[in-house]
């Protein structure tokens, strides 16, 4: 085994091997102890010697000898780097396996190839292409994954087994109620959550309290970095989010593309307007650049607050009418702010 030099992440083994002698030679050897289909191509990969059947991996034609290799496998366009490294003497062989067999499955089979320098009868450097089909193999591997997962479950004791089976329900569950870009409770687990709070404080008669906010600019921030650094600003702007939002009850979730919301249960606005300005100071200290916004040049948030003791009068709807009202009259009076429902 020697370093792999490139495209580690693409080929998950490495075999190196010298043939020094005529590969002809050797791939009789090889190919008497083990049934395997190969191609031997010269340097610039026109194709000397093939054992492939035409009609079984390529269109007509295409894969017999006098053709260059990627006529007939257009994805080999990829793997040039590979075969270029290992005639560059970077690398003496690669073993493909995953990438091979979607390069090569046209017929929904598994393919492993082993690509590596030989010397033809001439004398001459070659490429020897040897491709096995896997795809009993695969089968067999997938039906002993599966018997060992069905005998670990068998073996447990009954405890341990609904142990087991409640940590994968609650992993799924964990999964289905967050967002997936910025790890906080999603709209679903959101919209769930506040009507449960808005029920409880209803009967204990306490108050909820819900702050909205929405990032300031923000398709200013994407037109001027980019989305790919819009989700990492979002990232950035959850945390603070995640970081201030510290008691039991309380959930800040992702609301919309960049709005979030907080529900506080047991919150009076003076409360809630108070994590709210801290939230928008915290992220203001973070000093995350925003060179596209017409106000301060650093990302802001607007923020809308509403807090209320349930009553059969009003509803959830009322609720969050109310705070995105607010949060409409924090964008209209210069945004990077802090507006409550009780100042409309
Ligand atoms: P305002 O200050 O009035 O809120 O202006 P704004 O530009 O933030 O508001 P607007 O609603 O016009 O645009 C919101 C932008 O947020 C548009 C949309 O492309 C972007 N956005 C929404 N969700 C995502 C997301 O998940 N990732 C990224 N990168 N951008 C998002
Ligand atoms: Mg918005
Ligand atoms: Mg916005």
């Amino acid at each position: 085994m020697e370093n792999n030099i490139v495209g580690r992440h693409l080929i998950s083994d490495l075999v190196v091997q010298t043939f020094k002698e005529d590969i002809n030679t050797t791939l009789q050897g090889i190919i008497s102890l083990h049934p395997i289909e190969y191609a031997i191509l010269t340097p610039d990969l026109i194709i000397q010697k093939t054992s492939l059947g035409i009609d079984k991996f390529s269109e007509p034609q295409a894969a017999t000898v006098g053709h260059d290799i990627r006529d007939g496998f257009p994805e080999l366009i990829g793997l040039e780097q590979v075969m270029n490294n290992i005639l560059e003497k970077k690398v003496m062989s690669f073993h493909l396996q995953g990438v091979a067999r979607e390069v090569l499955d046209q017929s929904s089979t598994h393919h492993d190839v082993y690509i590596f320098m030989g010397m033809d009868g001439d004398q001459k450097e070659c490429l020897v292409l040897l491709i096995e089909d896997v795809t009993e193999q695969m089968k067999n591997r997938q039906i002993l994954l599966q018997a060992v997962n069905e005998t670990t479950l068998l073996m447990m004791s009954m405890t341990d087994k609904s142990n087991y089976i409640e940590s994968l329900n609650k992993n799924l569950q964990h999964i289905a109620l967050t967002d997936s870009l910025t790890k906080l409770a999603n709209r679903r687990h959101f919209d769930q959550y506040l009507e449960m709070e808005w029920k409880r404080m209803a009967r204990e008669q306490k108050p909820l309290a819900l702050i909205l906010c929405d990032v300031d600019f923000f398709k200013l921030y994407n037109d001027a970095y980019g989305h790919v650094a819009g989700d990492k600003c979002l990232q950035e702007v959850a945390v603070v989010v995640a970081e201030n939002v510290k008691r039991p009850g309380d959930l800040a979730a992702r609301y919309g593309g960049e709005e979030f919301a907080i529900v506080l249960p047991n919150t009076y606005i003076q409360g809630a307007v108070q994590l709210a300005e801290t939230l928008r100071q915290k992220l203001a200290i973070k000093a995350i650049a925003h060179s596209g916004s017409p106000d301060s040049q650093i990302v802001s948030l607007s923020l809308g607050v509403v807090s209320v003791i349930p009553h059969q009068d009003i509803s959830i709807n009322w609720l969050t009418m109310e705070a995105d009202e607010a949060l409409y009259k924090a964008k209209n009076t210069g945004r990077d702010r802090v507006i409550s429902a009780d100042h409309l």
